[in-house]
């Protein structure tokens, strides 16, 4: 006889005790108080004879990248944003994204007023199925934008050369994927532009916060315009107490510039990505042998993916172990065994209740474009299937000793043995 769960009143596999993020880097705080009395806590803040931080951390993440250029941003939806419009996205365009990821992968494409179009998903990688992209291409698209969700890299290969073929834009959605690495090299640098979030869950953080990275020069300077107003840096350092900004409105655009400390923690939180990145995936590839062992399918990535990096753990159950049961409920019962969240994968787009162009004025743009909009007209059997099956736990968890993993491992073998009980007790 089994136990009882704990969401049936049983004792838990544990209580909770996981590793806390984010994580302050060791000299975070002096960063931060260097900044409270610099005199700066904006790019277009005076210039005070030392370049600004956000120039400072553009500087590290480019060189982190081996590209020549990056524009910070304050989140990885200006990020996006400013990606596509620096692409030459605009008015009734159509772009290609994945329908299986978080709701900002549709609410950006809209953010410019173009049309999200939505491929489905590979079952194995869960990003974007490059088939489904090829089906979906017509005159009208302009871009594609890949998502590397969770902890899978997309098949660069194909998508780059789909995106060559149709001579459209190629935008790399890297929000889940800081330091991952496809053919030995980092992506973020297979697209045009790649775009990342620097919030609170990410495995780089400043809170909120995010940038976009590009080898191509005029990007480079569209995208510095798009974030601050239509102002970019200038090639020499200006006199102290003048502006480092100078104005070209060549294009126009927004403020959705980071702040001085968001910077300057950036600088600091970055040297410890590559060795948490590290623990992660010894962590999960031990859990990944516990997962077999107990018939628990798990994320794969692309061939070719040379460095994985885990922004989510994500585990598919076979439908003859699931028994019907309901994902969330599993999920539930999950999370009281281990005392931290496990919750199903991404809703399928047009599942997903943030995703409600109806819901705000700015998109009554009249003619077909509601209709264009409207996420049910898309088939995605896959995003489906695999939402209907798959739960996912934040990164924080890997950040352990191995041991955890083995509780992992236990609690999810309990509710597997268990999982008609789950039915039974739902509402
Ligand atoms: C988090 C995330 C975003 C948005 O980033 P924000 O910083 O929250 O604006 C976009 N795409 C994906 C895949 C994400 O995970």
């Amino acid at each position: 006889m089994s136990p009882p769960l704990a969401i049936h009143g049983g004792q838990p596999v544990r209580e909770g005790g996981w590793p806390v993020w984010p994580i302050p880097a060791p000299g975070a705080l002096n960063a931060l108080n260097e900044v409270l009395h610099s005199g700066r806590w904006s790019i277009s803040g005076p210039y005070r004879g030392q370049a600004s931080f956000d120039r400072r951390f553009a500087e590290s993440f480019a060189q982190y990248h081996d590209v020549p250029h990056c524009v910070p941003a304050a989140s990885g939806t200006a990020s996006l944003m400013m990606a596509l419009e620096a692409c030459g996205v605009g008015a009734g365009d159509e772009v290609i994204t994945p329908a299986l990821s978080w709701v900002a992968s549709a609410s950006t494409i809209l953010g410019v007023n173009a049309i999200p179009v939505f491929a489905d998903v590979d079952p194995h990688t869960l990003c974007i199925d490059p088939d489904s992209v090829e089906r979906l291409i017509s005159p009208a698209t302009k871009a594609i934008v890949v998502v590397h969700l969770y902890s899978g890299v997309a098949d660069m290969e194909r998508l780059t050369r789909i995106a060559e073929r149709a001579s459209i834009k190629l935008i790399e959605d890297c929000a889940q994927s800081h330091g991952a690495q496809y053919k030995s090299r980092k992506v973020g640098t297979f697209g045009h532009v790649g775009a990342f979030s620097m919030h609170h869950t990410k495995v780089l953080t400043c809170g909120e916060g995010g940038a976009t990275i590009t080898s191509d020069a005029e990007l480079a300077r569209r995208l510095q315009c798009l974030r601050a107003d239509g102002r970019r840096y200038a090639a020499d350092a200006p006199r102290r107490g003048y502006s480092e900004l100078i104005e070209t409105g060549e294009p126009m655009g927004s403020n959705r510039a980071l702040s001085e400390f968001q910077s300057a923690l950036l600088i600091e939180q970055l040297a410890l990505l590559d060795g948490q990145n590290e623990t992660r995936r010894r962590n999960a590839a031990l859990l990944d042998r516990y997962m077999a062992e107990i018939g628990i399918q798990t994320q794969q990535s692309a061939p070719g993916t040379t460095l994985r990096t885990y922004s989510s753990y994500v585990a598919t159950f076979p439908e003859e172990r699931l028994k019907g049961a309901d994902i969330a409920a599993v999920g539930e019962a999950l999370s009281a065994e281990l005392g931290m969240l496990v919750r199903p994968v991404y809703p399928p787009i047009y599942a997903n209740r943030l995703y409600q162009p109806r819901s705000r004025r700015r998109f009554a743009l009249g003619g077909d474009y509601p209709a264009r909009i409207d996420a049910e007209q898309f088939a995605l059997p896959v995003a489906n299937d695999i939402a209907r099956r798959s739960v996912a736990f934040h990164h924080a968890a890997l950040l352990g000793p191995g041991s955890d993993m083995a509780d992992v491992a236990t609690a999810f073998e309990r509710v597997i043995k268990q999982v008609a009980d789950i039915r039974s007790h739902q509402p």
